[in-house]
């Protein structure tokens, strides 16, 4: 039930969505939520929030929320009790290790748990099992940002802040539908062009935020490493770059000079199917009108050129020098609210936390953790599922994520998840990986009912704090964490008391943090680094230097390799997924609110000449066929698409549309290309 009224407090707290980390009241009266507002004088979202934020937070009370822990016999769940299930995974674990080795065990993080939880996670993970096979869903998101961003910036994070949109002359927004999916950066970016920033939109769908453009580039999916190739033709031909910057700052200037002559407006455009004069425009646009500042999302990452896609962006900013300064800068717009988190704090098999390389860093963390460690990079997420085909990995432990609603092709997950011994999964709700697959459910605190952190999209590490208790018996997840080691005969390494005890031990480990007190966050979030409680963070990276060997970044020729998913007589049409406004990803929280009765169920959005040409109007219901499976869903005829090309969310269960989507992955984090299916439509 819903408890309404008046309320007798409110506590400051972060929304529990998207990357944004707007600030929230939330206001409670007999401990139970009665209403959010937006803060008023928070940095990030100064007195806005989304529908999502401010009205979608009932699933803190929804009637099928699981509030004790489970364990399936026979093909039944049994209700038991937390020793109950604490024991039965650990005597499971302990002989899985024993009989198969550390590496048959694989742990995958939460982007909506806290740093706590997820810095608990990994080092269970590494210390008490004895592996690096360690994941988070950035692999499905971001993961291609991170590594392109380390590999030419020296730092897998957003070089600047959302402040700096009021500072841009011209805001570049490649692959990001802002409007739908970080509503409130969608807002601030549109009062800005309403104050006179110009905006350039690179996205194959007309978004709202599209008509806000002064250059829109609706390229064909998947070739934006063409476009970003011939704006930069355009930069270097017409000589708009920053000598001094480039001199000063950057190598790889002689070399890639050279490589980008070849690709001419005409050349790119012919790929991208846009104009050759519109590249021109908005490489001089991009060029001329500095500061200029660059959002982007999946629709850069999600493709099997993705880390390279982002290279190619960032290119366009290192030849304008249009980095390191306000109103510039490389900003990943991260999907869920601690995205970045979970992997900073070592949720990712090749780094410790902090970022801290495996290969480079084990010995400090040895040393720290007082333990050996496991050497060499672990499996991620698809590795984790096709070493579980192979018979190689024998156990899951997954926190608050429904991987197999989630990853591409699902039959292929399927599969894996058959093979498993030992599923466990830690959630509020039965999500679809539990309800098919799980031996063991153990219920976790929603971000209403703990302390902890979260780190936004610009490296701002804000407080959540407990506003509510728990349902009885209900626990965080870095408690249960904690009591599996010891379960394990392994206290020594997960043992806290609250927290900010765990936050302490984060901030000793990694410098860039050290600064940022539980004491310090009780006034406001902070970005990171903050290595002096003295220092008051960063919201500008790369001022100076690069944290790369030579203290240069790297501007890098980037060669365009077409996916092989392309549209062809058996299936026409390249089907593009995305987010809406009023559901959030596997639609576990929000389905569960009343936005599921603004918006009842994905849809696919198709052209109107291709409806005609198929015999469809809106409403209808199709069967949208793929290489890897099909699924039905309504049509919503979208004009802003062009012919060819479908789109739709993921968000709803019934649909479950990834069990049609593309598994290609991209070719150094092997991040799923759900940007691009070929697909058939037929009516039902
Ligand atoms: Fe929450 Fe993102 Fe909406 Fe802000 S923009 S209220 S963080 S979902």
């Amino acid at each position: 039930a819903i408890a309404l009224g008046i309320p007798e407090k409110t506590v400051r707290s972060v929304c529990a969505y998207c990357g944004v980390g707007c600030e929230i009241d939330v206001g409670v009266k007999d401990d139970k939520i009665v209403g959010i507002h937006p803060m008023q004088n928070a940095p990030v979202n100064k007195g806005h929030l989304c529908v999502k934020g401010r009205y979608a937070w009932e699933y803190v009370y929804a009637n099928d929320r699981i509030t004790q822990p489970m364990i399936r016999r026979q093909h039944h769940w049994e209700n038991v009790t937390w020793k109950q299930a604490i024991d039965y995974c650990a005597q499971k674990l302990i002989s899985m290790v024993s009989e198969h080795g550390p590496d048959s065990i694989g742990m995958i993080g939460s982007a909506r748990a806290t740093n706590e939880d997820n810095y608990c996670i990994q080092k269970f993970a590494r210390t008490v099992i004895g592996t690096n096979n360690v994941d988070n869903c950035a692999r499905v998101c971001h993961q291609p940002t991170a590594k392109a961003m380390t590999m030419v910036l020296g730092t897998g994070a957003a070089t600047n802040s959302y402040d700096d949109i009021e500072k841009a002359a011209t805001i570049l927004v490649a692959g990001a539908n802002t409007t739908e999916s970080h509503p409130v950066i969608g807002a601030r970016i549109k009062q800005a062009v309403l104050k006179g920033a110009k905006l350039i939109v690179i996205d194959p769908r007309k978004t709202e935020l599209a008509t806000y453009a002064t250059c829109h580039l609706q390229l064909k999916p998947g070739t934006n490493i063409p476009l970003f190739n011939a704006m930069a033709n355009v930069i270097v031909t017409e000589k708009l770059y920053d000598e001094t910057f480039i001199v000063n700052r950057t190598e790889g200037w002689e070399l890639f000079k050279e490589f980008i002559r070849e690709w001419t407006p005409e050349r790119a455009a012919k790929i991208c199917r846009i104009q050759p004069r519109l590249i021109r425009d908005a490489a001089r646009l991009f060029a001329k009108r500095s500061p200029g500042i660059c959002f982007h999302g999946l629709g850069l990452t999600e493709h099997t050129q993705g880390t390279e896609n982002v290279i190619a962006l960032v290119n366009l900013a290192l030849l304008t020098g249009n980095i390191g300064k306000p109103g510039t800068g490389i900003n990943p717009l991260r999907g869920q609210n601690n995205v970045q988190g979970a992997a900073a704090m070592g949720c990712d098999p090749s780094v410790f936390t902090g970022m801290a390389s495996v290969k480079n860093e084990r010995q400090r963390f040895e040393v720290f953790w007082n333990t050996a460690l496991p050497e060499g990079k672990g499996l991620n997420l698809p590795e984790m599922l096709d070493a579980a085909v192979a018979g190689r990995l024998h156990a899951m432990w997954i926190t608050g994520y429904d991987v197999f609603f989630t990853m591409p092709d699902a039959n292929h997950t399927k599969q894996a998840f058959d093979k498993l011994e030992l599923v466990i999964v830690q959630d509020m709700f039965m999500n679809e990986t539990a309800e098919q697959f799980a031996d063991v459910f153990l219920p976790c605190a929603s971000s209403f009912e703990r302390e902890g952190t979260f780190m936004n999209a610009e490296r701002r590490i804000q407080k959540v704090r407990k506003v509510i208790p728990p349902p009885p018996g209900v626990k965080p997840d870095w408690e249960i964490v904690c009591n599996m080691a010891a379960a394990m005969g392994k206290s020594e390494y997960l043992s806290y008391s609250t927290a900010e005890d765990i936050w302490n031990e984060i901030r000793a480990i990694w410098s860039q943090v050290y600064g940022i007190t539980y004491e310090r966050l009780e006034k406001g979030g902070i970005q990171w680094p903050c290595s002096a409680t003295s220092h008051p963070g960063t919201p500008i990276l790369h001022t100076e230097t690069f944290p790369r060997e030579g203290g240069k970044a790297k501007l890098s020729a980037i060669e365009f390799k077409p996916t092989p998913e392309q549209a062809a007589i058996s299936y026409p049409f390249i089907l593009i997924t995305g987010r809406e406004l009023y559901h959030f990803n596997a639609g576990t929280m929000t389905y569960r609110t009343a936005n599921k009765e603004i918006c009842q169920s994905d849809q696919l959005h198709l052209n109107p000449i291709d409806a005609s040409i198929i015999g469809l109007k809106a409403g209808d219901s199709v069967r949208v066929i793929s290489k890897y499976g099909e699924t039905t869903l309504p049509v919503y005829i979208d004009a802003d698409l062009r012919k060819g090309e479908v789109f739709s969310t993921f968000n709803n269960d019934q649909v479950f549309l990834n069990k049609i989507t593309n598994p290609a992955r991209d070719n150094y984090v092997q991040t799923p290309e759900y940007k691009i299916t070929a697909v058939k439509i037929e009516k039902v």
